[in-house]
């Protein structure tokens, strides 16, 4: 297990997804927030599921920040549970400012707060962005280009040990996810964060595999 980068901190979650959605039985899996400390405070890539703010503080706490700091809240992609914590962060951390892809912004419920729509190549902080539309149309994945470090979203994730696309019942359109995994295979990082699954000693070599095997 690589050790945790000093520039982006996972914050995982419990994610019980019940009989019926990925098979017969009910999945245990996970699904992780980032903090993305700046010169400023900090980012927060996704909110997680309903709750999340407890493991949310105790994570701030620990890198030596507290809400007052959270700056901003990039959401890769609007399903549920990358945003369903979100209501809790605004009121905790009522002046971040909220962005996701623009095609993903009407199913994002901000309860009034202001969404700003992401395009391809934004810079937000220390994190530039990439499109990369396919699991949802608005789906964006987040390169820190100081650590050669993609956070992908939920366009690959870790099931046990192995990365795989995400499950076809969560993605909107399957063509475009592939050609979304083209593009960051095509990249050449040093780690990649998956927002469902812990992070693989081979990460790059298993995404560029997977992006070369359909
Ligand atoms: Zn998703």
């Amino acid at each position: 297990m690589p050790n945790s980068p000093a520039s982006v901190f996972p914050v995982v979650l419990d994610l019980q997804m019940p009989a019926g959605i990925l098979g017969p039985d009910p999945v245990t899996s996970n699904v992780h927030c980032f903090l993305v400390p700046h010169e400023s405070g900090v980012l927060l890539v996704d909110t997680g599921t309903p709750g999340s703010d407890t493991a949310l503080a105790a994570a701030l706490t620990q890198i030596g920040a507290s809400w007052s700091d959270v700056t901003d809240v990039v959401l890769t992609h609007a399903h549920f549970d990358h945003t369903a914590g979100l209501a809790a962060v605004l009121a905790a951390a009522p002046a971040a400012r909220v962005w996701a892809g623009a095609e993903d912004i009407p199913a994002v419920d901000a309860g009034g707060h202001a969404v700003l729509a992401l395009k391809d190549g934004d810079h937000i902080r220390t994190l530039t962005v990439l499109a990369t539309p396919g699991h949802t149309p608005g789906h964006v994945s987040l390169l820190d280009e100081a650590a050669s470090l993609l956070l992908v979203g939920d366009l690959v994730g870790v099931m046990g040990e192995t990365l795989s696309r995400a499950p076809g019942v969560f993605t909107a359109h399957a063509a475009a996810a592939e050609e979304s995994l083209h593009r960051v295979g095509a990249l050449e990082l040093s780690r990649v964060l998956f927002s469902h699954g812990a992070e693989l000693a081979d990460g790059t070599v298993a995404l560029k595999a997977l992006a070369d095997h359909p």
